[in-house]
């Protein structure tokens, strides 16, 4: 009995010409992910077939892949009746073994040839089904779990229950960003939910070694590495900057409470200057609001005038509980609880300003000679390339690229 994937891809955004735009995107993603699937496009829905011995990890790769809105296991089937109710009880065996007690038959026929009309095939195979499963009882409200049946001109279609995808748009159809990824717990979160509506994600991670070691670097390639189960199976770029220099010359030339806003503008100015470079149209950091001191509406405003680009803020209405929610379902969480030091932890003044004005940041900033110390900076940026979950390849200044 040869199983295949349905996946229904909801109607948001599918309108008029953006439809195959959107449906592209999604085969793409699929696809990549999935090594040897074939897809097929049919009406505002996917089959996808592969060999059975993949479908379990494909159904695991379609749960996290960004634009399903939910899909279900089925196996195409011909008239014959005895055949239909085959791969019924099979969908309802696999049902039942997860606990699932009422269930609901519901046909849609869409060749009117079919002997039988949908009430009959429902009730058919609903007495059958009883027959095999005497645990089982009919609910046709709210049924545990349905079984569908389409009759079609070319086959029958049988599918177990609607499992809810991640919903949101495919990788890829929203334009490129630059995620500034910490090691904490929210930058991984607003990453997630930049991919979420279609973004192709790369990132970039300030770091400043000797204050910060090889084991936080590795925490966040670890998180770069776990972002890329949601992306479409795209390739990510992993930015690290060498952040020490120009984080000593901050820390020792302007005003201390001022000091961490200047540092976060410089790393606008950086994720800026790499944006640009490599077109990516927006910058998404894991800042909220009023939860720790660089984060009021006042350094908000005036670490972001630090860019001319986009800012996207994806956690700014969400509490810490909710983000750790997501961490947690995401499974980043244990991975920024790790204690390894961050480069802004290391250099954190006491007593940090929470209304930094952008005059008075200015005039600090003017005891620097910024320019050359942004410049130097760049120069030392490292490139790590991710695809699903590994890094393929390394590029550091003045060597050859590596491939792993
Ligand atoms: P996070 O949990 O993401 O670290 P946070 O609540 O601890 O966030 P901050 O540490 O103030 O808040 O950082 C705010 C945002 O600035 C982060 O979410 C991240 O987007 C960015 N950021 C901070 N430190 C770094 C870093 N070393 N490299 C890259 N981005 C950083
Ligand atoms: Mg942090």
């Amino acid at each position: 009995m040869k199983k295949i994937i349905i996946i229904r891809y909801g109607e948001i955004g599918l309108k008029g010409k953006n439809r195959s735009y959107f449906e592209k995107a999604l085969i793409r993603n699929l696809k990549s992910q999935i090594p040897g699937a074939k897809v097929y496009n049919k009406k505002k829905r996917f089959l996808i077939d592969i060999p059975e011995e993949f479908i379990s990890e494909a159904m695991e790769i379609v749960s996290r892949t960004f634009g399903v809105q939910n899909y279900s296991l089925g196996v195409q089937t011909n008239f014959e009746i005895s055949e239909i109710e085959k791969v019924a009880r099979e969908l309802v065996s696999m049902e039942v073994n997860t606990g699932k007690r009422t269930f609901k038959v519901e046909t849609r026929r869409a060749n009117k040839r079919f002997p039988m009309t949908s009430q009959e095939l429902n009730a058919y195979l609903g007495e059958k089904i009883l027959d095999a499963f005497p645990e089982l009882k009919v609910d046709v409200h709210t049924p545990d779990f349905k079984i569908g049946v389409e009759v079609r001109n070319e086959g029958v279609l049988v599918f177990g229950d609607k499992i809810p995808g991640p919903g949101g748009l495919p990788v890829g159809v929203s334009g490129s960003a630059l995620l500034l990824l910490s090691g904490g717990i929210d930058s991984p979160v607003a990453g997630w939910y930049a991919l979420k509506r279609g973004i192709t994600l790369h990132a970039i991670h300030f770091a400043s070694p000797p204050y910060t070691g090889e084991k936080a670097f590795e925490k966040v390639l670890d998180l770069a590495k776990a972002l890329t189960k949601y992306n479409g199976g795209r390739d990510m770029l992993l930015y690290r900057v060498h952040f020490t220099k120009l984080q000593l010359a901050i820390h020792r030339n302007v005003r201390e409470s001022l000091s961490l806003v200047i540092q976060r503008r410089a790393m606008m100015r950086i994720a800026t200057k790499i944006a640009k470079e490599h077109g990516y149209k927006a910058i998404v950091t894991g800042e909220n609001l009023g939860q720790v001191a660089s984060q009021t509406i006042e350094n908000l405003h005036t670490i972001g005038s630090a860019t001319d680009i986009l800012v996207l803020r994806p956690l700014t209405g969400f509490d810490k509980i909710e983000t750790i929610q997501i961490a947690k379902k995401i499974e980043t969480f244990e991975i920024s609880i790790q204690p390894y030091e961050d480069c802004c932890t290391v250099f954190v003044p006491q007593q940090p300003a929470t209304k930094a004005r952008i005059v008075d940041v200015e005039i600090e900033e003017s005891k620097l000679d910024l320019a050359p110390l942004l410049d130097e900076t760049m120069k030392m940026v490292e490139i790590y390339k991710l695809r699903q979950g590994k890094v393929i390849e390394i590029e550091k200044p003045g060597m050859d690229k590596t491939n792993s």
